[in-house]
């Protein structure tokens, strides 16, 4: 039976290890045997080429592509690696391509980490899928505030393709922010129905032939052209405009499209012209009902604005929870 509490360390900048099975997930550990990787993002992923690395197809494609150059199992969705002392399934997760939830059965118990995840899924990724019940749960809770509700997915690729639509009708260049990974590729993916020619940053645009690899459909893009890009629908990070992204064109509109776009604050902080906030998390119900879907004897909370609100919520049903602080800033 398992006990109360799970035996965990930090592995590396922001990673977990388990001591008991010598398992480090998204980050390195000097003691551990297998190290596992949940998705391709700067936070999770460790450039260690000595690490043998365990992680799904397209995150190893796209760590590859992010400078990771060393030994791996690739490993498909749902199918056990086991070895004499656990067995251990990645669940897929939601959030990006290839991003995985790492669930480990042993004689004691079973735990599910969650990475970072989002339940409905992009759709631009292989979609979720969740074990029925775990004993321990280490999930993430970036936007584990009240505030943070978001509208249906429909709603949103609504919006994004009407400021598109609207934009190029008036002669304006529909400017899109979004992270390089994932939030890029899933604005490629939501606005080729407009069958509009669309452009994307050098360092978004790299990573695109994976999606295309996996059978995700970017449509109609190529890689920014400043020259070029005049009149076509545009997608770069918010770092890339202070940068000169697109500078020569005088008549553009730009879209911030992030989970923290819920926030009215950061229209003038970004100067930008609409907010959309499409996150690639859950919401802060969508957590709470999943905690209480997995029903497990403890949950470990990790990357959120207060932890006390998340555990009071968890506490009114029943659910024990404890905050682990792995300081780190999410990326999108
Ligand atoms: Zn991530």
């Amino acid at each position: 039976m398992p006990g109360n509490s799970l035996q965990l360390k930090k592995a590396g900048y922001q990673g977990i290890y388990l001591p008991e099975l010598k398992i480090a997930m998204d980050g390195t550990h000097p003691d551990a045997k297998y190290t596992f990787v949940t998705h391709a993002h700067a936070d999770h992923m460790h450039r260690n080429h000595s690490v043998h690395t365990h992680a799904s197809k397209p995150t190893l494609a796209l760590m590859k592509l992010r400078g990771f150059n060393g030994k791996s199992t690739p490993m498909e969705f749902l199918e056990p690696f086991e070895t004499d002392r656990f067995k251990v399934t990645l669940y897929p997760a939601g959030h990006i391509l290839g991003s995985a939830m790492i669930f480990i059965e042993w004689d004691e118990g079973s735990l599910l980490y969650t990475g970072d995840y989002r339940n409905p899924p992009s759709p631009a990724t292989e979609g979720f899928e969740a074990p029925d019940n775990a004993d321990y749960l280490i999930t993430e809770a970036t936007f584990g505030l009240p505030i943070y509700k978001w509208k249906s997915h429909e709603k949103l690729s609504d919006e994004i393709q009407s400021f598109a639509r609207q934009c190029l009708e008036k002669d304006y260049t529909p400017v899109f922010l979004g992270y390089n990974l994932g939030k890029a590729q899933e604005l490629l993916h939501l606005l080729r129905p407009l069958n509009h020619p669309m452009m994307i940053h050098g360092a978004g645009y790299k990573l695109c032939s994976v999606y295309e690899d996996f059978d995700v459909d970017l449509g109609n893009y190529e890689a920014y052209d400043r020259d070029n890009c005049e009149g076509k629908i545009l997608v770069c990070p918010s770092s890339a405009l202070s940068n000169g992204f697109a500078s020569n064109v005088k008549k553009k509109k730009i879209a911030y499209c992030s989970g923290w776009a819920s926030l009215e604050s950061r229209r003038t902080q970004l100067t930008v012209d609409k907010l959309i906030p499409i996150s690639d998390h859950l919401d802060f119900y969508e957590l709470i009902s999943f905690c209480e879907r997995l029903s497990p004897k403890k949950v470990y909370i990790t990357h959120t604005p207060n932890p006390k609100v998340v555990e009071h919520y968890l506490e009114k049903s029943g659910i024990v929870s404890e905050h682990m602080d792995l300081d780190s800033d999410a990326d999108d």
